[in-house]
């Protein structure tokens, strides 16, 4: 069963990764800009490493294992919050958004809940509504359901449009929340955010529509093979063949299709 995983952090995994991701199946990665483990402190910086994932790393995928990288750009919430840089940066991020592999805007969300990062998390949801593109929203670790109350009230209250969000790293915690919205919701199988058994319970619990998993694939104990092991849970739990793809396979394909850029043959 093929499988697209919408979130994986390939630029800090080694070529191996990428093999035996396409061998689990997955055909297909999306790579959203983040925080790279320690703050930047130069615009250029993050300028360099937009070039890296769009370039380097969709070209590694493919030579190495035959995977379609694509990718979202964004200023990510942490670094939001050195207010100048910031502003530097997001000058910037339009002209990004028309390269080849670029296919939405993100990861862009709440981290500590501030000012500034409110600023830009409004200023980058608005530069995605007006280009029409894909948005990959982050969650916060601490006090999660706040934070992600206050992300659905901010996309409710500018009125963007939500079949083009996915608010991501959703928990038992905060699932109430995000399913208020016609947002996609994405839960990220990774040692601290939510195991693959939880994920989907709740799954059996709330269906499939909407539905993304994702396994982050970053620097810290993550796995980027965990959303193939939860399609395989799934199909040990007796789940239909055809739910199981669509969480996996379908969903995926669907958000992304919407961004102009993606050109994965499903
Ligand atoms: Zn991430």
């Amino acid at each position: 069963m093929r499988i697209i995983d919408p979130h994986m952090h390939m630029v800090s995994r080694a070529a191996d990764d990428y093999k035996r991701a396409r061998r689990a199946g997955i055909e297909c990665c999306i790579e959203p800009a983040f925080w790279s483990g320690q703050d930047k402190h130069h615009a250029g910086a993050f300028f360099d490493y937009f070039e890296q994932i769009i370039g380097h790393e969709t070209d590694r995928a493919e030579r190495t294992a035959n995977v379609d990288h694509y990718v979202t750009i964004g200023l990510e919430p942490k670094e939001a919050n050195y207010r100048d840089m910031a502003e530097e940066v997001l000058e910037r991020i339009p002209e990004y958004l028309d390269r080849d592999p670029v296919v939405g805007v993100g990861e862009i969300g709440f981290d500590q809940v501030t000012d500034d990062e409110e600023w830009a998390f409004r200023e980058q949801l608005e530069i995605a509504e007006n280009r029409d593109l894909p948005v990959i929203v982050h969650t916060p670790h601490t006090d999660k359901p706040a934070g992600t109350e206050r992300i659905v009230e901010i996309i409710e209250e500018m009125g963007v449009t939500q079949d083009r969000i996915i608010i991501d790293h959703n928990t038992e915690h905060t699932i109430d929340i995000s399913a208020r919205t016609d947002c996609w919701i994405g839960f990220t199988l990774y040692p601290g955010k939510i195991e693959a058994d939880a994920a989907i319970d709740l799954l059996e619990e709330y269906g499939t529509d909407n539905m993304i998993f994702n396994s982050a694939a970053d620097w810290d104990p993550s796995d980027p093979l965990a959303v193939p092991k939860a399609r395989d849970e799934m199909i040990d739990r007796g789940w239909d063949r055809e739910e199981v793809r669509k969480v996996v396979f379908e969903n995926p394909y669907e958000f992304f299709e919407q961004s102009p850029n993606f050109e994965y043959e499903a």
